[in-house]
């Protein structure tokens, strides 16, 4: 493989990420264009919004004021907490099983709901189903994760309008967590484009197309690193003194398995790593130092397939002629929901209580 060998200064990207450029001082274009969005975040303003969204359902719900999606990752077990302790809403934890959820992380899942007091909802779809979603997701697009991209957040809204719960609080970061928008998008008719030739609707059994009035009408969702400053040190010190968390910043890892097979197959498709723009969305906000995050990724980004890559693949239906012609596969060969349209639904969704 060929050495990078330039990379922003301030955050870690190489110089063949999609249309990047370096200023004089060697910044890169993502970085100037993250000070420009998320510069001059007023947080007490926005502490204070999250305030009165969950003061509207705070005991209004049945049994339930929100759901939680759980993980068991530090930012859902934050968020989880978050809204247990310090907001004092009656929660539902709601755990979905992908099929390649690491069991050490099901298993602090519902330790930390007990020690919570919070009951605890899991869900683990027909796995052959999910596979076969996998392997024509992988086969189409180059990405297999684009799969859990819909079927996740479809099922989360589903089990919150069938419990009577109006809210849903994830701990989704877009400052950390956001995949290049250059290379990776998902919406359902994108979906739906991608799955139309190997499933029929019955088949999926999915509702994957959870009609979009009462996704945007009846549930609302909120992320809650969009509301609060996510300051990693602290949330690791709280989860671990709180809930034994056993995991620190050092140790941040993912608890899916399919991780590094996810990552090796986006390089093999973009010529960089997933584990290069993770950690430098974390340098660029400041959450990690530039030197950790390169040593981290030299440590992780595999140049060559990962130790179980063929049993993954084959797991999936597939073996590694998915990797032949993978650099032209893309999301964006397929069609997706029109930008301005989606842009006006949302900011819509954002208005209404
Ligand atoms: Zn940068």
């Amino acid at each position: 493989m060929a050495e990078v060998i330039t990379r922003c200064t301030r955050c870690i990207l190489p110089s063949n990420y999609p249309n990047i450029d370096f200023d004089e001082n060697g910044v890169c274009r993502v970085c100037r264009e993250f000070d420009v969005k998320y510069g001059n975040i007023d947080w007490n303003a926005r502490e204070k919004n999250l305030e009165k969204i969950l003061k509207r359902y705070r005991g209004k719900g049945k049994k339930y004021d929100i759901l939680v999606p759980f993980s068991g990752g530090k930012d859902s077990t934050y968020t989880l907490w978050m809204m247990k302790n310090k907001y004092k809403m009656r929660c539902l934890a709601y755990n979905f099983d992908n099929g390649f959820l690491d069991p050490n992380a099901l298993v602090f899942v519902k330790k930390a709901a007990t020690r919570l007091g919070v009951d605890l909802l899991t869900y683990s779809p027909d796995r052959e189903l999910l596979n076969r979603v996998y392997k024509r997701a992988l086969e189409a697009t180059g990405e297999f994760c684009a799969a859990c991209v819909v079927l996740m957040p479809t099922a989360i809204f589903r089990a919150a309008d069938s419990q009577g719960i109006r809210l849903i609080a994830a701990g989704f970061s877009d400052i950390l967590e956001s995949p290049p928008p250059e290379t990776s998008y998902m919406d359902r008719v994108c979906f739906k484009d991608i799955m139309k030739s190997e499933f029929n609707m019955k088949e999926l059994k999915w509702n994957y197309f959870f009609p979009t009035f009462k996704r945007m009408f009846a549930v609302k969702q909120i992320n809650l690193p969009n509301y609060i400053p996510w300051n990693l040190p602290e949330i690791y010190d709280t989860l671990n003194r709180e809930l034994d968390f056993g995991k620190n910043m050092s140790s941040v890892r993912y608890d899916c398995l399919g991780t590094p097979h996810s990552s090796y197959l986006f390089k093999q498709r973009t010529g960089f790593g997933k584990y290069e723009y993770l950690y430098a969305n974390m340098t660029r906000a400041g959450v990690i130092s530039r030197e950790e995050a390169l040593r981290i990724v030299k440590e992780r980004e595999p140049d060559e397939a990962p130790e179980g890559f063929d049993e993954f693949l084959s797991g999936i239906g597939c073996d590694r002629s998915v990797l032949n012609g993978i650099e032209s596969k893309s999301v964006f060969n397929f069609r997706t929901r029109n930008t301005s349209f989606r842009k006006f639904a949302m900011s819509i969704r954002k208005l209404l209580p």
